[in-house]
């Protein structure tokens, strides 16, 4: 058992509405009251880490130390063995600074065509790590993944980032196409999430 929130309020570390938007539905049935770090106005630290752990550590501890409350990071993306892990840690960067995911998802597919590889049924996964820190340093983090395979062309105006090229491992839908309620039950972000939930918030 790790350290316990004993906190009404939770920030929320990330700038990411798409994460924001999937917290709230996991934290619904808890009754803790989120902050955004951008509703607070907090600056996103540089990614610095080489590992999803590192980095969300790190937002976690720069969310908790500027204010002064427990934060709640996550840092994910999405991993394809055929390329290495890539964009792995890289997942936000690779859609440039206009954050638009079809230029990310065009890289993936030109990537595996120039290696190759079929961009379809390629296998891939989404890894979650979930940092929960206290302004004294303190943090606890969790990790979670789901794994599939990539689809070309992306299918699905649902969710976020990647979700359009990605069918999670026994379904036919992309996380693009499906209900937010069965992505949010399943994804890498839930499998770490139901850790946290084990570690740092049930009673003892
Ligand atoms: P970061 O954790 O803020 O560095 O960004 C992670 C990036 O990974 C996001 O901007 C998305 O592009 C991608 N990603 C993480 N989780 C998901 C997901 O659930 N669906 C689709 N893309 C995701």
């Amino acid at each position: 058992m790790g350290r316990r929130f004993d906190a009404s309020t939770l920030v929320i570390a990330t700038h990411n509405p798409g994460k924001v938007r999937e917290f709230d539905d996991l934290f619904r049935p808890l009754g803790v009251t989120l902050k955004s770090a951008s509703a607070l106005g907090l600056a996103e630290p540089e990614e610095t880490g080489t590992t999803f752990r590192a980095n969300a550590e790190l937002k976690a501890l720069a969310a908790a130390k500027a204010s002064g409350q427990v934060a709640l990071s996550d840092d994910s993306g999405l991993v394809v063995p055929a390329l290495d892990g890539d964009p792995g840690i890289h997942s936000a960067r690779w859609a440039g600074p206009t954050k638009d995911f079809a230029v990310a998802m065009q890289r993936v597919h030109d990537q595996l065509v120039a290696r190759n590889v079929s961009s379809s049924r390629c296998r891939a996964h989404f890894v979650a790590a979930l940092s929960l820190a206290w302004p004294d340093g303190h943090c606890e983090t969790f990790q979670g993944e789901i794994h599939g395979q990539l689809v070309w062309p992306p299918r699905g105006e649902r969710g976020f980032g990647y979700d359009p090229m990605f069918i999670p491992e026994g379904h036919a839908e992309t996380f693009g196409e499906m209900d937010p309620a069965a992505k949010h039950a399943m994804s890498h972000r839930a499998h770490a999430f139901r850790q946290l939930i084990d570690g740092c918030f049930r009673s003892p």
